[in-house]
């Protein structure tokens, strides 16, 4: 049995951008440097956001630069069951309460004031389903292998949403009961997911699972400065010009400061990965919060 599994989780909310192969990149040689296994799992819990075909792109995205995943892709959509059973589970155990409360009502608050937890303020309206913050594992306390020891309380963060009054599931329920059923042992993901991870420790302290490892790597931003996102238009991947995808890898791996040779920029994705994965050595990333890409 392996003892490392990671995991890439995108959201197909669109193709890969420069920042998301990082992060792919980055999981990928963590769980192969290890000997582990890389699972991919398509998040597509929110279909409203999901252009169709967004995911066989990523899909053709990730084999064009090499990185070839473990097992089935797993898709949330399907999972409907397990998340419904995790909610019940939270419920019994009285960390999970539903909410009528739109966000207008509280919008003076930094966070959801809690409302509901006693009772549902209007039980005629739609209502969401939120954890209690207040009540499960705190404070969180974890070591990233990057940012070293955190340390939050969730209840200052809010009572997230688990369900939304539209019947979706959200990211944080879903993540923790995927991550829990897939036995992965370490998430190597964007670092701005790290402020998420308490209301996902609580989950799964709650829901009886276990602590996987974290690495949260750099975000890569635009040279101005800005985010690389789909919103802000970061260029699609190619994924059918193999010069232009060997220098997207090749600068992908400067990214995560694992400095590959420059002439490597032209070699083949198998040949810069193969390297890369023995070399491989996350003490080398720099503990910055944000790498501007430059190249
Ligand atoms: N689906 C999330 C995203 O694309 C990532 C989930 C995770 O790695 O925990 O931002």
């Amino acid at each position: 049995m392996s003892l490392y599994r990671g995991r890439f989780a995108p959201t197909p909310s669109g193709p890969l951008h420069f920042g998301s192969l990082v992060a792919a990149l980055g999981s990928f040689l963590d769980a192969r440097h290890a000997g582990g296994e890389w699972r991919l799992r398509i998040e597509d819990v929110d279909p409203p956001r999901c252009p169709p075909g967004a995911a066989d792109t990523i899909l053709h995205q990730l084999e064009a630069f090499g990185l070839h995943w473990d097992g089935d892709v797993e898709y949330q959509r399907q999972h409907d069951a397990a998340y419904q059973a995790a909610l019940e589970q939270l419920v019994d155990a009285g960390l999970a309460y539903p909410c009528s409360c739109s966000r207008k009502q509280w919008r003076d608050y930094a966070i959801y004031p809690g409302w509901c937890r006693h009772g549902v303020s209007e039980p005629d309206k739609p209502q969401a389903w939120r954890l209690r913050s207040d009540l499960g594992l705190r404070p969180v306390i974890w070591h990233d292998r990057l940012f070293g020891l955190q340390h939050f309380d969730p209840a200052e963060l809010g009572d997230v949403v688990l369900k939304r009054k539209d019947g979706l599931w959200a990211y944080q329920l879903a993540v923790v009961v995927d991550d829990a059923a897939q036995g992965i042992s370490d998430v190597v993901r964007g670092l701005d997911l790290l402020d998420n991870t308490p209301w996902q420790r609580q989950l799964q302290a709650a829901l009886g699972y276990p602590e996987p490892r974290y690495l949260h790597l750099p975000l890569i931003v635009a040279a101005n400065g800005q985010k690389l996102s789909k919103q802000n238009l970061a260029p699609a991947l190619p994924h059918d010009d193999s010069a232009a995808l060997r220098r997207l890898l090749h600068r992908a791996l400067l990214a995560l400061d694992q400095a590959p040779d420059s002439t490597a920029a032209e070699a083949p994705v198998a040949e810069q990965l193969a390297s890369a994965i023995r070399h491989w050595d996350p003490r080398r990333l720099s503990p910055e919060r944000h790498r501007r890409d430059t190249s």
